[in-house]
């Protein structure tokens, strides 16, 4: 039998970042010294103080469905996070919990798109934002930016993309993959066009809490009128090293956030009861552990950059944020490895994998072909001599 999937599948890839690395775990489950910097997920283990919460939550029983958005207690914890990290005030009625950050952006592209309706996405964007825009069947309105400009849009990159059908602009700022922080300013920028043009912001604030070279977190929904308008997505997966924990959530207008609630209802019902209670414990907890995995994400970037910049043909600039780094690497492009030659990303990716030995996800994948990325989510000894293969193999380039 043929035509067994929906055309809206077909459209889209899998997800890269995650099949890059699945990729990387086959060829060392064969026995292959591969070296991942391919997933962005810290290599911190979750507090102890988290998992205590989880192992009670179990004793105690917690282990039936709770609300659809989440228990009333959590969110309660996240309006409270919200209100004293970033001075918004929301109702827990407008707090959803879904599972995981990207399980929010998924959500809310169901309840707030119709078909041929526009999203803004600027890139290099994180890798499933257009996939799940599509999903939804809207489009995806990709605008570039340059490593010159930090990886962010004008203010005229972004007049040119908007139109009557703009519904939303995805900003993710810290970003993946660049780690570039928009500021102040660029913020009440990107609100001044928000509310001229009425569309709507959905503001990925996931690396809020990973910031460096003493840069503060700032967010769009607090400018004058934006929290009407605003959908701010975060989660604890990055804060509180949680990845396989699944929580996501996300503060915004009542009426989409009921949109939001009814989608997962008929989906998913709420999120794992064990992990919301965890989730408190990482919220209300003590937040020691942020600042220590802080010291050594910094001590990791530094050695990155210092060594990528150091390459002939590489060029990478600093990121304030998030755990990655976004060299420049067409320089190398046009040179060859036996048959192989190295057009693009992709090209240098397989290279990369086959020839040396490491997992990296090509920039194609996140809109730039001329870059790659590169996880330092990962110990520094594994860093060293990820840098080390990675320098010999393009150097090997003929
Ligand atoms: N956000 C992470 C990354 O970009 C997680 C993997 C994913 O879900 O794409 O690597």
């Amino acid at each position: 039998m043929s035509g067994l999937l929906a055309k809206r599948i077909l459209e889209i890839p899998p997800s890269p970042t995650l099949s890059v690395n699945a990729k990387a775990a086959e060829l060392k489950a064969q026995g292959i010294d591969v070296l991942s910097f391919a997933v962005g997920e810290p290599d911190f283990d979750t507090p102890v103080h988290i998992r205590d919460a989880a192992k009670k939550a179990l004793d105690d029983g917690q282990t039936r469905y709770t609300p659809v958005p989440g228990t009333p207690e959590l969110r309660k914890a996240i309006a409270e996070k919200f209100k004293n990290d970033n001075g918004l005030e929301y109702s827990i009625d407008q707090i959803t919990v879904n599972c995981g950050g990207k399980h929010s952006f998924y959500n809310l592209c169901q309840a707030i798109l119709d078909p041929g309706d526009e999203v803004i996405v600027p890139a290099p964007y994180w890798v499933s934002y257009p996939p799940m825009v599509m999903l939804a069947e809207g489009k995806p309105i990709i605008v570039p930016t340059t490593q010159e400009n930090q990886f962010k849009p004008t203010r005229a990159d972004l007049e040119a993309a908007i139109t009557s059908k703009t519904k939303a602009l995805v900003l993710n700022s810290p970003s993946n993959p660049t780690g570039s922080v928009f500021s102040s300013a660029e913020l009440d920028m990107v609100a001044d066009l928000a509310r001229q043009h009425d569309f709507l912001i959905i503001s990925d604030d996931i690396y809020e809490m990973i910031m460096y070279d003493g840069l503060t977190f700032d967010t769009i929904a607090g400018r004058p009128g934006m929290i009407d308008r605003t959908l701010v997505l975060n989660g604890v997966s990055k804060t509180y090293a949680m990845t396989g924990w699944r929580i996501g959530y996300m503060a915004g207008p009542e009426e989409i956030i009921k949109g939001v609630n009814k989608i997962q209802s008929q989906s998913t019902s709420n999120p794992n009861s064990i992990a919301q209670a965890a989730t408190i414990a990482g919220l209300r907890g003590p937040q020691d552990f942020i600042g220590r995995m802080l010291v050594q994400f910094k001590k990791r970037r530094d050695y990155v950059l210092e060594r990528l910049n150091k390459i002939d043909g590489v060029s990478c600039h600093t990121p304030g944020g998030a755990f990655y780094v976004f060299p420049k690497v067409d320089g190398v492009y046009g040179g060859k490895a036996g048959d192989l030659e190295i057009t693009g990303s992709v090209p240098l990716a397989e290279y990369l994998l086959s020839g040396a030995n490491i997992a990296i996800v090509p920039g194609a994948a996140f809109g730039d072909d001329a870059c790659i990325r590169i996880s330092y989510a990962t110990a520094l000894e594994t860093i060293e001599e990820g840098l080390n293969r990675l320098e010999k193999a393009l150097k090997d380039l003929s």
